[in-house]
């Protein structure tokens, strides 16, 4: 059946906090500090209302420069930003600096980037004595403060979620789980698993990121031109379709605003039938980097 009126630009996600999460963010990772205020910018006077940053991503403070010069009220935008890997022992200070950066008192949004706590000291090596489970537990407080209205976390796959969940001092459970996500790693086992937990699941890379193969997969082509759209656009309805906020990258003014023009016929099931079930596979964000393995294969 077609989606024939999706109004995809308003639409939102409620989360298990009873917040609700825009659909379509703009993506900040790799966007240089000076062309990151320009794309904020630009965004927002085009309608996006949603900005994923990170603190490790290095922009947050030209991400809350745009923010406040939009002139759009702070409140009715939606801010994402992370805990970087080396910070897991010091929640109260990451949050405060990205605060900081970011220029604003509150995120809507905050996440543990990696389940991966590193040594500042030597950020090759894992911390020892400390693991994602201690940092959720520090997480946990910070809902109380008013500086985060909701936590969660990044680049979780089953096996780490399993270990969190039941550990007893998990009393929260996490409200998003932001992953790489795209049909060449449509992860439905995880996504699966999150919903369930009533955890929200945000796609990362979802155009397959920089110079993305998918641009010129067959099935999406001929969808596209079918559709009178671009494979942008194909890849986006696409993953707003699977239930997921969508997290395009971009600081091209043409490609923001192309990315956010999801509005009108959606995807048939048809069609989302025939790009879930391409068998293409790569991942744009492996554990390679990291000193601790954090795939293991099995969510896919
Ligand atoms: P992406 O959004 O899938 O793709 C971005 C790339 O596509 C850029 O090279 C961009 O180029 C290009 N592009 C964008 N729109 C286009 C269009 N309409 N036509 C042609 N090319 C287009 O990749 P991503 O940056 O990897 O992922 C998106 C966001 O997810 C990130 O920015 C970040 O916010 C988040 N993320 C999170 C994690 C995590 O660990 N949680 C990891 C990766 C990403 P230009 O910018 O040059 O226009």
């Amino acid at each position: 059946m077609a989606d024939s009126t999706v109004q995809n630009t308003a639409k939102k996600f409620v989360l298990n906090t009873g917040n609700a999460i825009p659909a379509i963010g703009l993506g900040t990772w790799q966007s240089k500090p000076q062309d990151v205020y320009n794309a904020v910018k630009w965004a927002l006077a085009h309608g996006y209302r949603h900005i994923d940053t990170a603190f490790a991503y290095g922009n947050e403070k030209e991400v809350g420069a745009a923010i406040k010069d939009s002139g759009i009220p702070r409140k009715d935008i939606w801010l994402t930003t992370k805990l970087d890997n080396d910070w897991h022992t010091r929640v109260p200070e990451a949050i405060d600096t990205s605060l900081k950066n970011l220029g604003t008192d509150y995120v809507d949004l905050y996440l543990v980037h990696w389940p991966c706590s590193i040594d500042p000291d030597n950020k090759s090596t894992v911390l020892e004595g400390w693991d994602f489970i201690d940092t959720w537990r520090e997480m946990q407080k910070l809902p109380a403060t008013g500086k985060v209205l909701n936590i969660g976390v990044s680049n979780m796959g089953i096996a780490n979620f399993e270990k969190l969940l039941s550990d007893p001092s998990c009393k929260i459970i996490p409200a998003v789980n932001q992953i790489e996500l795209h049909p060449a790693n449509p992860s439905p086992k995880l996504l699966g698993y999150c919903a369930a937990k009533g955890i929200h699941c945000s796609g990362y890379s979802p155009l397959g990121s920089t110079d993305s193969v998918l641009y010129s997969d067959d099935t999406i082509l001929a969808i596209a031109k079918a559709r009178g759209r671009t494979p942008q656009q194909i890849l986006l309805l696409w993953g707003i379709k699977n239930n997921t906020s969508v997290l395009p990258k971009s600081v091209t003014k043409e490609r923001i605003e192309a990315n956010f023009a999801l509005d009108g016929p959606g995807l048939t099931d048809e069609e989302f039938a025939k790009i879930s079930a391409i068998q293409s596979r790569f991942k744009v964000c492996g554990d390679s980097w990291l000193p601790q393995k954090m795939f293991f294969g099995d969510d896919e």
